[in-house]
């Protein structure tokens, strides 16, 4: 809390968030306005039971207000554990049984309709920033005092995306959040001249603790649209110099004819992550704008690992260099290092790693090496100079006919291929070869005509036999979370039967 708030800071005048809300347009928050109203709503939070080591579970709006919520939970020394927005109320259910909060934040119809776990107090935050908890702030005198945390106390649960399975609740400690964001600031250059063009979800590690984490610690200023819309992002990005997104983000811009180089004008850096950028984006997006972007690696257990360089060479297709301060290896099954270029499993250890998963001590376990080394399920190989290249997540790679096959490097492929936008390559059961190969294609817009069979000519011209798609399907569009990544899990599911 104090490293993002500094009481009495030269930047208590500054702006730290404008809206650009339909019902509110272009207010501004100063540093100074973010604390006195975290202050008031960590008295309500105080009176209501919360203390240090509580869960305050908040699934509300990206909002000023749910800003100011998260830093009166640090300021306390509570543990925030916000959810996605999407959840339905049986998923809600789960997550609530699972976190026992002694107060719940949520928008005023959810929870009309639900009933809170024993014990717990709710309140309601509305897109606009008022509801309950609002209205219990009212006449309440800001909380002065700032709780005293160990480093190695949990800050925050978030819960992973959940692309592979059921989310997982990760444990971030207040030294997981102090080291990411101070290397991340010196990392990117991030000064408080910097206005930060904000379309992020704020309840993942990427748009909480990597975007704006990272600002307020700069004293910077972010545009704080409440969902991602090219429209927004082209109308803003004449008057911001940052731009953080993530694959998807990035194709909804290009797609846009108004994105060129001067509308980038003051922009000075642009950087994706989450999922795998493709070379097509990178190059497109130079091409239309100047800017090379930055790409980057990072998970909720772990936020950032890896990141292209601000000044170096930002090469598409890897995600750099390992974060100072961090050991990271590659390693084959046995846990045995590999040397350079080999694919292995890549794993890490160092002050960005977190506390473990939220009551699944088994879990936690078994993602830890007996040296403390975290496993991330993803696949890489390490260039001479250490730079890394993601192949696969493990959990990804198709056994088809006894060969293994790296989903992206057929995608990458057909990512090559004219007419076609982002793809989704995964394996399901095939009679003869165990798992088969099937590719989903998203058609790019304004493309009329793609037909799976001269998409399979094309890739056979680059592609051995066994890596070839058995079987392709042209879509208008794939099935992203909240995120932007494609739901391979959902494709397989769906697709299960084409080779019954
Ligand atoms: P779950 O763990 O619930 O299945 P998830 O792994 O998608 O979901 P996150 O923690 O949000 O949840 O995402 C981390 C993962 O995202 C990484 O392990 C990696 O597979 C992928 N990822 C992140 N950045 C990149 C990148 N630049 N390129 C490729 N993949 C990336
Ligand atoms: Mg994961």
């Amino acid at each position: 809390y104090s490293l993002l708030l500094k009481p009495g800071a030269p930047s208590d005048a500054r702006v730290a968030l404008r809206t650009d809300m339909p019902t509110d347009t272009g207010r501004a928050w100063t540093y100074a306005d973010l604390r006195w109203t975290a202050g008031r709503m960590a008295q309500v939070l105080h009176e209501a039971g919360v203390g240090p080591g509580n869960r305050v579970a908040v699934q509300v709006a990206k909002s000023p207000e749910a800003v100011c919520l998260y830093l009166a939970v640090l300021q306390l020394g509570a543990i925030y554990l916000p959810l996605n927005t999407a959840y339905t109320l049986t998923e809600l259910r789960y997550f609530l049984d699972d976190a026992e909060p002694t107060v719940f934040v949520a928008q005023t119809p959810i929870v009309g309709d639900l009933v809170p776990p024993a014990g717990c107090r709710t309140f309601t935050l509305d897109p606009d920033g008022e509801g309950s908890l609002t209205a219990a702030c009212r006449g309440r005198p800001p909380r002065e005092r700032v709780a005293e945390v160990e480093p190695d106390a949990v800050a925050a649960i978030l819960y992973t995306s959940g692309t592979t399975g059921r989310p997982k609740g990760a444990m971030i400690s207040h030294g997981n959040l102090a080291f990411g964001t101070r290397t991340l600031n010196a990392l990117w250059g991030i000064s408080e001249a910097d206005v930060l063009l904000h379309a992020l979800p704020i309840f993942h590690a990427h748009g909480l603790f990597i975007a704006l984490n990272s600002m307020l610690y700069a004293g910077a200023s972010s545009v704080f649209l409440p969902k991602f819309t090219a429209d927004a992002v082209i109308g803003h990005l004449p008057h911001s110099t940052v731009f953080m997104g993530v694959p998807t983000l990035y194709t909804r811009l290009l797609a846009d004819p108004r994105l060129d180089r001067e509308r980038c004008g003051t922009m000075r850096l642009f950087t994706c992550g989450s999922a795998p950028l493709s070379r097509e984006i990178f190059e497109a997006f130079e091409a239309r704008t100047g800017h090379r972007i930055l790409e980057r690696y990072g998970m909720t257990e772990t936020t950032i690992i890896a990141s292209n360089p601000l000044g170096g060479e930002r090469l598409p297709g890897t995600v750099g260099y390992p974060l100072p301060g961090l050991e990271v290896r590659i390693v084959d099954a046995a846990g045995q290092p590999q040397p350079a270029g080999t694919v292995g499993g890549l794993e890490l250890r160092g002050p960005n790693v977190f506390k473990g998963y939220w009551r699944m001590p088994e879990k936690t376990a078994a993602e830890f090496r007996p040296d403390g080394f975290f496993m991330t399920g993803d696949l890489a190989r390490a260039a001479p100079d250490g730079r890394l290249t993601l192949v696969s997540r493990a959990k990804e790679i198709i056994i088809s006919g006894g060969y293994n096959v790296y989903p992206r490097e057929v995608e990458n492929v057909l990512n090559r291929i004219e007419g076609v936008g982002e793809t989704a390559v995964f394996g399901v059961p095939h009679p003869d070869f165990g798992e088969g190969v099937v590719a989903a294609v998203e058609r790019q817009p304004g493309c009329l005509s793609l037909d799976p069979a001269s998409i399979l000519a094309r890739a056979a011209r680059e592609l051995a036999g066994y890596k070839l798609p058995k079987a392709v399907i042209v879509q208008d569009a794939l099935p992203r979370n909240a995120m932007g990544k494609i739901l391979k899990n959902e494709l397989s599911a769906l697709h299960k039967d084409v080779f019954r």
